[in-house]
């Protein structure tokens, strides 16, 4: 067997040691006789997975104890609509930050529920930088304002948290979550779905201020109301057990790394080096303003787009895949999660200078 380096945007890597892991504890669970996949989500034996799992995430992030942390399906897709529908609370709009394709989709989602204020968009420039704050029309009548941390298809990311201006703070996290340190009690609420930074599709984890759970729109089905799930420990229905475990193994896995300022540390060195790869060359480049540039995800382009084939095709053969970039955008898209190693980025780089003597 051997494992390739996946810059896939998600599903992603999972780290090889929760992956040896999970198999070591297939068919028994530390000596219970059965899989987690086989539990019963109510038995001792699963409890005891989630509430390690919740635990080590809070310690993680240092969420606050007036914080309730959800486990939830539907993707971050979903939050799209669970958020106006439960923070609205009898107010008629919300803003939103749009710097690219997640925020589009947020905010159209949003626009069935309320009226939604663009405070701030990128869109003329193409998604490529983030409006400065000073521009942005914040309307103390709304009920949150929303933002999207990481643009996954655009590159784009947040070096920092906005000032929301008093509003309830909202922001998708799903592509760098548990990349950085964030402070936790800035926000009302962060959601993220699970496939990019922190385990396997099917799970999405809600981060929510509990005096926000209350007032939902009376309409909305108990699968979307917060402050149902909140209630029953996120097992209103069946969860996704199996997620939720892995996704507690990669939380122990970070821990094990030294926690979210060791893994920053660790994804700048690794987007320093690609980005110098990118910069550093007539060969390649990259569209992204450079304040704002990804660690996560780094859109670049070939000068000579005839060469994308080749390079794809000659990427892996080395045993780097999933570069192509998004179908929107074209070029290459590198994504270079937590679980990436830095030699997996070391190993591409290599290969862009080597294929840039070869073609260039
Ligand atoms: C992937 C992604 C989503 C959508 O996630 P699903 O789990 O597929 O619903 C939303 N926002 C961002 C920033 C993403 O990267």
């Amino acid at each position: 067997m051997s494992r390739i380096y996946n810059f896939s945007a998600g599903p992603s890597m999972l780290p090889e040691s929760v992956l040896n892991r999970a198999k070591e504890e297939m068919l028994d669970w530390q000596g219970c006789g059965m899989s987690v996949m086989e539990m019963s989500h109510r038995g001792k034996e699963f409890v005891s997975i989630a509430e390690k799992a919740e635990a080590d995430l809070r310690e993680l992030m240092t969420i606050p104890d007036n914080y309730r942390v959800l486990f939830l399906q539907g993707g971050a897709t979903s939050q799209f609509a669970m958020v106006p529908l439960n923070l609205l609370q009898g107010a008629k709009k919300a803003c939103y930050i749009n710097t690219g394709a997640w925020s589009t989709k947020a905010i159209a989602e949003a626009s069935k529920y309320t009226e939604v204020l663009v405070s701030a968009s990128s869109e003329a420039e193409s998604f490529t930088t983030i409006p400065e704050q000073n521009s942005w029309l914040i309307d103390s009548d709304a009920a949150y304002l929303h933002y999207t941390s990481n643009e996954t298809i655009g590159g784009v990311e947040f070096q920092g948290i906005p000032d929301s201006k008093g509003l309830t703070l909202v922001s998708d996290m799903s592509s760098n979550i548990l990349s950085r340190a964030v402070d936790v009690s800035k926000f009302g609420l962060i959601y993220a779905g699970a496939q990019k930074n922190m385990g396997p599709a099917g799970i999405t984890v809600v981060i929510v201020r509990d005096d926000l759970l209350k007032g939902v729109v009376a309409s909305t089905p108990s699968m979307l109301d917060y402050s149902l799930h909140a209630k029953n420990d996120s097992m209103l229905n069946t969860p996704p057990t199996y997620s939720w475990y892995l996704m507690g193994l990669v939380f122990g896995w970070i821990k094990s790394r030294g926690g979210l300022a060791a893994m920053e540390a660790h994804n700048i060195r690794k987007a320093e080096k690609l980005y110098g790869q990118i910069d550093g060359s007539g060969f390649y480049s990259s569209p992204v303003d450079p304040r704002y540039r990804s660690r996560m995800n780094a859109p670049f382009i070939l000068e000579d787009d005839s060469l994308n084939d080749k390079f794809l095709k000659d990427a892996k053969s080395e045993g780097l895949v999933a570069l192509k970039g998004h179908r929107s955008f074209g070029g290459m898209r590198a994504s270079i999660y937590n679980a990436m190693p830095e030699e997996g980025v070391d190993v591409l780089v290599a290969f862009m200078q080597e294929f840039e003597r070869l073609n260039g």
